[in-house]
């Protein structure tokens, strides 16, 4: 099949000419003429499949066929989309299909100042992609007009719903008119996914293009039993021996990710990791710099990964298996993409193999085992060896040595304790004088 028997116009075929899209991924193939013929659409479709083409060009061709009757433009169709990441990817190709049929989009999500967000509301606009929270914001302030939306599109509908936004998804859905066109994608078909469609969809056209536990066919899959303790010099090896230069890993916290990147770097391996705790600003200037090539791993929780678009990862690791199966799905989602090779490694712990058995429950098959060979000695414990590159580090030590290396490192430490136990005397005896008794109690406590 060919974007040509579709029914896009010249300029979209030609932009997507220029994207270097030779023809329709399947969910295109199916759900663009479903959305121009105006229905409902209940699209199972992951992450990696085409689906933001899938639902923005129709839409933007649809829009652009319709002069807006007020003088300043009001948004006329609304993209919710669980995270920023996903917002900022799913906002770029709005963009780039709309600008050339001159139509404006924008994007709203929180974490940053709302003013400018109302500024580029007020110039007006006609797309917005949005997450749930920061809209519903601008709803009840009254800074976004709703009433002209004629496309609601829901993506990566279970993610959302998995990050509890179901009210205010559905308190934003109280702001649009009706009658509307509502298309719904997500990677995963719950009883709650029923429910939301249930809601918000009318008749809606079912397409299903990969199941929820179909994986990513262009991955390769392995796992490595590894004992816990080990996992991260496992990684450094994996990394360096096999000279991967773009590596996306996946932690299942933020502390853990934090940590993990400031041990690659102990190991000289450039990381950075990317979490909800980091700013937007932060976590876009990472995402750029991976992206280009110029970081070498990034590590990144479920939650901020969620809708990052790489092309051609080609190395995902799951450094810590994740709790729910249908992750590990998405994880994977990020490198293989559209017809790309791909390779997924697990590193899995004793502890985590109940994780790794529902996750292969999920897929109909088995991950298959690898095993490594000897690990050379590098950094046993952080702190106490230096990584391996002079020639006498890479000696094994005595107990007595690796003592004595740490003593140096000690020593400060204490006396900065007794500084601080001197400040904190004088403190107590300034405060004693000029200041009445500390009450007891929550602030006392506090400000201790
Ligand atoms: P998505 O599922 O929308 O996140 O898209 C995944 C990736 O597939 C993105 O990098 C798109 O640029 C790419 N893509 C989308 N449609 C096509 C297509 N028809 N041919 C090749 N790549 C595509």
């Amino acid at each position: 099949m060919s974007f040509d028997s579709l029914g896009l116009c010249a300029e979209l075929l030609g932009r997507i000419a220029r994207q270097g899209y030779t023809e329709p991924t399947p969910i295109q193939a199916e759900a663009i003429p479903v959305i121009f013929a105006g229905c409902d659409l209940l699209a199972g479709a992951q992450t990696g499949t085409g689906k933001t083409a899938a639902f923005a060009l129709p839409i933007v061709q649809m829009l652009s066929l319709k002069t807006q009757q007020h003088k300043r433009r009001r948004p006329r169709a609304l993209v919710l989309v669980p995270t920023r990441e996903l917002a900022a990817q799913v906002s770029g190709q709005l963009q780039n299909y709309g600008r050339t049929l001159s139509l404006r989009s924008t994007m709203i999500y929180g974490g940053v100042n709302i003013q400018a967000q109302i500024e580029r509301l007020q110039r007006g606009v006609d797309m917005v992609v949005a997450t749930p929270g920061r809209l519903l914001d601008h709803a009840e302030r009254g800074t976004i007009d709703l009433s002209a939306i004629e496309f609601l599109v829901l993506d990566e509908a279970d993610r959302m719903l998995d990050l509890g936004f179901i009210d205010e998804i559905l308190r934003v859905a109280e702001y649009l008119p009706e009658p509307r066109q509502t298309l719904l994608f997500s990677a995963t078909y719950s009883p709650s996914i029923k429910q939301l469609a249930d809601e918000l969809l009318d008749h809606p056209r079912r397409i299903e293009v990969a199941r929820s536990n179909a994986a990513a066919e262009a991955v390769t899959q392995v796992a490595y039993p590894v004992e816990r303790a080990r996992k991260r010099e496992v990684i450094s090896h994996l990394i360096r021996n096999g000279n991967w230069q773009q590596v996306l890993v996946f932690t299942r916290t933020r502390y853990s990710a934090d940590k993990l990147t400031a041990e690659l770097r102990f190991d000289s391996i450039q990381a950075a990791a990317i979490h909800s705790n980091k700013s937007q600003s932060i976590r876009t200037r990472t995402l750029a710099e991976f992206k280009k090539g110029e970081l070498r791993v990034l590590v990144a929780t479920d939650v901020a990964a969620r809708g990052l678009d790489i092309q051609r990862l080609p190395h995902v690791v799951n450094y810590e298996i994740p709790q729910v199966a249908e992750d590990y799905v998405h994880r994977i989602g990020r490198t293989g993409r559209a017809g790309e090779n791909g390779r997924a490694i697990s590193l899995v712990a004793t502890g985590e193999l109940p994780r790794l058995k529902a996750i292969e429950k999920l897929l109909g098959h088995a991950i298959p085992r690898e095993t490594l060979g000897e690990l050379p000695e590098i950094a046993i414990k952080r702190g106490m060896v230096q990584p391996a590159r002079k020639k006498a580090d890479s000696k094994p030590r005595s107990k007595k040595k690796v003592e004595q290396k740490v003593q140096p490192a000690a020593k400060p430490k204490q006396k900065k304790v007794q500084k601080s136990q001197k400040r904190r005397t004088l403190a107590q005896k300034t405060t004693a004088k000029a200041r009445p008794p500390v009450k007891t109690g929550r602030r006392g406590a506090r400000s201790k």
